[in-house]
């Protein structure tokens, strides 16, 4: 067996380490004789898992006890519906921030609740930009703000946070846990599991207490993030085995150096990549430099006649998942925690190569 390099977008690349230990524990869980996927989720057994994986995130995070954390399903999609029905008082309005196809989505969904304000949007530079701040049009008394970290398909990443009076609230989901960030300054966080966290199937969400407990009316129990904190997320069956995985990808984080040690090598494998890009005159990146995301890395070809041969050769060398986003064409190389500076080596060997027999 020899494992490629993956650069999917998610479901995303795992650390090997973690995949090794699950194999070794898929039998026989701790001596249990069985797999902890197998077990109930009110075990002693897996509870000491779900509580030792909130307590490693909260420490990889430095997350306070002013805020629940939440393991829920559904994706970041569903957020995008919960945020809005938590948040949002009946007739009240939210504002948006549009710096790409995920903001868009969560703009949509969170229409259907309420006003949404959008105070800026990227559309005159085709997203590749980030609307500077003092051009948003903030609503004074909006009940949050709703932005994009990362936006995954168009490589776009903030590197400030939003100085806002009103409660922040960030989908993560492509950046969370590749730099340190201060919980404090948000009032929620949420993040599909499956970029760069653990498998499919868990969503986590990190909610300001004093936010609970203030859903609209209409809001199904399963999606009120108090039903989730009153319960310790294990209302219904949650994603067990998600949860575990994601707890050993905590422990691998941890033994990596914490998010300060990911964030130096993140910044190394990105800015590789992008000095090569910008300096090869054969691939380009349209995002502004500011703005450019570390886990997400788009780029086209000189010649789009040659995306085909480019990514038949790639697989051939052991490098998958390269095509990028079906909406915007071109190659996208996802460079989450999990895809070592290794992969980005093998990665830009082949594309010298490539450029040198096509360009
Ligand atoms: C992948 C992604 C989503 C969608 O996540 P699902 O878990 O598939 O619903 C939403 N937002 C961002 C930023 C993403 O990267």
């Amino acid at each position: 067996m020899s494992r490629k390099y993956n650069f999917c977008a998610g479901p995303a690349a795992l650390p090997e380490a973690v995949l090794q230990q699950a194999q070794q524990e898929i039998l026989d869980w701790h001596g249990a004789g069985m797999s902890i996927m197998e077990m109930s989720h009110r075990s002693e057994e897996f509870v000491a898992v779900a509580t030792e994986a909130e307590r490693d995130l909260r420490e990889l995070l430095s997350i306070s006890d002013d805020y629940a954390v939440l393991f829920l399903q559904g994706g970041a999609s569903t957020q995008f519906a919960s945020v809005p029905l938590n948040l949002m008082p009946a007739g009240g309005s939210a504002d948006y921030v549009h710096t790409g196809q995920w903001s868009k989505k969560a703009i949509a969904e969170a229409k259907r609740y309420g006003d949404v304000n959008v105070v800026a949007d990227a559309a005159a530079s085709n997203y590749s930009t980030i609307p500077a701040f003092d051009s948003w049009s903030l609503n004074p008394n909006a009940a949050y703000l709703h932005y994009t970290p990362n936006e995954t398909i168009g490589g776009v990443e903030f590197f400030w946070e939003p100085d806002v009076n009103v409660p922040l609230v960030a989908d993560m989901s492509s950046t969370i846990l590749s730099r340190p960030v201060d919980v404090n300054k948000f009032g929620v966080i949420y993040a599909g599991a499956q970029k760069n966290i653990g498998p499919a199937g868990l969503t986590i969400a990190i909610v300001r207490r004093d936010l609970l407990g203030r859903s609209q009316v209409g809001c199904p129990v399963m999606l009120d993030y108090k039903t989730a904190a009153d319960n310790d997320s294990m209302y219904n069956t949650p994603p067990t085995y998600s949860i575990y995985l994601a707890g050993l990808v905590f422990k691998w984080l941890k033994g990596q150096g914490g998010l300060a040690a990911m964030e130096q090598i993140n910044r190394r494998k990105a800015s590789k990549l992008y000095d090569y890009i910008d300096n090869s005159g054969f691939y380009a990146n349209p995002v502004e430099l500011a703005s450019r995301s570390l886990m997400n890395v788009p780029f086209t070809l000189a010649d789009a006649a040659l995306d085909k041969p480019f990514l038949a050769q790639a697989e051939a060398a052991g490098l998958m998942n390269l095509k990028g986003h079906r909406s915007v064409g071109g190659m996208r190389a996802s460079i989450y925690n999990a895809v070592g500076e290794d992969a980005v080596d093998a990665l830009l060997d082949f594309m010298r190569e490539f450029a040198r027999s096509n360009g």
